[in-house]
């Protein structure tokens, strides 16, 4: 390892947030924390697009690129309420190519120029936002404007202030919000959530997590800051997630490192990213992320025993045992089950289970972790 590495420009958005009471109003609308694995979030009065009661809901997807052609699109074959709608792409090569295989109708293809249109397209009920991460509020709040249900890819945004924008947008035109956090419909996650949460083995005292990968090409959008890069933003958000939906708490604490192990890949965006959080009701984490290296494990220590998950948070396979047991729950396509849920709800106008202040939530802390590299200093959370 080489030396603890400050990133560049200032995360203060948690300031500004905090400033502007968001973080109180959560709390003070009961949703400083997620709870249980389907949490009662009446933020949202959808009225809904609805067209008719066997309607099934047209997605379209913005962003063709890995995460939409290899999971999205093939799990909207699988899905029953859900279907693959349109697109929008920058590309002539992929517009043939989707429409040929998805057999997407020409006037429910759009480009970043004329997606505004969509407004009047009634085949779209739900837009998908599956861009670089520096795109997820421009886009979300155009698709809001344009009257759409809006499901955009985690980290939600650049940070918390976006989150902000983008949720209001979204409560001004009437449309409901989800952020693509898919292990929340997972079973394996749901009973991680149930034992930590319901306090099956007494408190937790410890989670030990971690998501990364070994990079081996440097370039795209998540080796650029401006765009929304670096491991925290695309791998830090799963053991993040972790420790807040197995305590069901708001950490009160952050303080985090960051650590270059490749000198000269990675100009102003984090490597090998660690961080630690304090919860209220006394749980410690101590979570891991990077592009240095490849693991995948969520471990948490009870009172009266322990419960692990080893992968976590991979797309298939998720396995996991307690100091008592074996977890066997059924393998799912999570993004098949995330997306007829979503579109479900959106449908029915009913809240969605991983609404617009989920990421927010997340994004307050990943602005103090940033806060805390760059200042060196453990930084407090007003909740
Ligand atoms: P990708 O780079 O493979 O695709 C990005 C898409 O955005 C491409 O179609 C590209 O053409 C388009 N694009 C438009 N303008 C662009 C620009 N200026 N620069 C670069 N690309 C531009 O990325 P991806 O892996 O598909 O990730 C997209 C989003 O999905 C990210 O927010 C990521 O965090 C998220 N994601 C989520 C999961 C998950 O498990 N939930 C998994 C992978 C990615």
């Amino acid at each position: 390892m080489e030396n603890r590495k400050n990133i560049k420009g200032s995360r203060r958005e948690f300031l500004r947030v905090s400033a502007l009471g968001v973080a109180g109003s959560l709390a003070a609308q009961g949703l400083s924390a997620f709870r249980g694995a389907h949490p009662a979030s009446a933020e949202y009065s959808i009225p809904g697009i609805l067209t008719g009661k066997h309607k099934r809901a047209g997605i379209a997807l913005i962003g063709l690129g890995n995460y939409s052609a290899n999971q999205l699109a093939p799990a909207l074959q699988e899905t029953k309420i859900a279907y693959l709608a349109g697109m929008v792409t920058g590309t002539m090569d992929n517009e043939k190519l989707w429409a040929e295989k998805y057999n997407i109708p020409k006037k429910n293809i759009y480009n970043y120029d004329n997606f505004d249109e969509i407004a009047t397209n009634r085949d779209i009920d739900i837009v998908y936002v599956v861009l670089p991460n520096s795109m997820h509020k421009e886009f979300t709040i155009r698709a809001a404007n344009a009257g759409k249900h809006v499901i955009c890819e985690k980290p939600m945004a650049l940070n918390a202030q976006e989150c902000v924008e983008m949720i209001a947008a979204c409560r001004e035109n009437g449309v409901g919000l989800s952020i693509g956090y898919r292990l929340h419909y997972e079973p394996h996650t749901q009973e991680v959530m149930r034992l930590g949460q319901e306090k099956v083995f007494g408190n937790v005292l410890h989670i030990s997590c971690g998501a990364a990968w070994r990079a081996t090409t440097f370039e795209g959008w998540r080796w650029d800051r401006e765009m929304g890069g670096g491991a925290m933003m695309d791998m830090g958000v799963y053991p993040l997630q972790a420790a807040r939906y197995v305590t069901g708490e708001e950490p009160v604490s952050v303080t985090a490192q960051t650590f270059i192990t490749r000198p000269g890949r990675y100009e102003g965006v984090d490597e090998a990213t660690t961080f630690q959080l304090e919860f209220p009701g006394g749980t410690v984490a101590s979570l891991d992320t990077g592009f240095h290296a490849s693991f995948d494990h969520l471990y948490a220590f009870a009172e009266k025993g322990w419960f692990e998950l080893r992968p976590f948070s991979s797309y298939r396979s998720i396995s996991g045992r307690t100091s008592r047991e074996e977890l066997n729950f059924p393998q799912i396509n999570q993004q098949a089950v995330q997306m007829d849920e979503d579109a479900e709800n959106f449908m029915a106008g009913l809240p969605v289970r991983v609404p617009g202040e989920e990421g927010l939530r997340d994004m307050i802390v990943v602005d103090a972790v940033y806060e805390s590299i760059r200042t060196g200093r453990s930084v407090r959370l007003r909740r």
